[in-house]
């Protein structure tokens, strides 16, 4: 059977982040690339003990803290984006829900407490092999402080965003349908997706 060198696959698909698996993390030999028996895809197979290392596409969660007329927004301390303005949001952890990680991730960012009022944005990156998700929230307090990931921590008004600082499309497209529907009065969900740039 044809066999496809590790990593050649995702990065046709994927260049940025390229995940690869060279040696069997069960049994600690080599592994190959090919599409295993009975799939319709390569994998990472390893020969010897005869497991399959899946892949697959990571979900990173926040939400969108509202205080008023005001939106909590991190500037970050770490790369990628590091200086730029974020929604608090993150890699979802094994064994917690979407709705834990929401709250961890704002609480780890911002020091910040907030009541989950909705699922708002559910945005495709495939080109990344990420999927974005983004819970409206309502702050519970104004003793927010940056955590260690951010570098600082405020409440903008609608035209104090900082449009062109803004880390992530996925950011700044939550913040847009956010205030479409505010100027409407009416909250919908939104699902899509974000194709790479240029
Ligand atoms: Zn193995």
């Amino acid at each position: 059977m044809l066999e496809i060198p590790p990593g050649v696959y995702y990065k046709s698909i994927a260049p940025c982040i390229c995940p690869i698996v060279n040696y069997c993390s069960h049994c600690g030999e080599k592994v190959v690339f090919r599409v295993p028996e009975g799939d319709n895809l390569p994998r990472h197979l390893c020969d010897a003990c005869g497991t399959i290392h899946y892949l697959n596409p990571r979900l990173v969660i926040g939400t969108l803290p509202e205080w008023e007329d005001r939106i909590l927004l991190c500037r970050r301390a770490i790369e990628p984006r590091r200086g730029f303005w974020t929604l608090p949001a993150g890699f979802m952890e094994l064994g917690e829900t979407a709705e834990q990680a929401a709250i961890r991730e704002t609480l780890e960012e911002a020091n910040a407490r907030v009541e989950l009022t909705g699922l708002f944005t559910l945005l495709s990156v495939p080109h990344v092999d990420q999927v974005h998700l983004f819970y409206r929230a309502r702050l519970l307090d104004l003793n927010f402080s940056a955590g260690a990931e951010s570098l600082e921590v405020a409440l903008f008004r609608e035209a104090e965003i900082p449009w062109e600082d803004i880390s992530f499309r996925t950011v700044s497209t939550t913040l847009k349908h956010y205030l479409t529907d505010r100027g409407s009065g009416e909250f919908v969900f939104r699902a899509g997706e974000l194709k790479a740039q240029g």
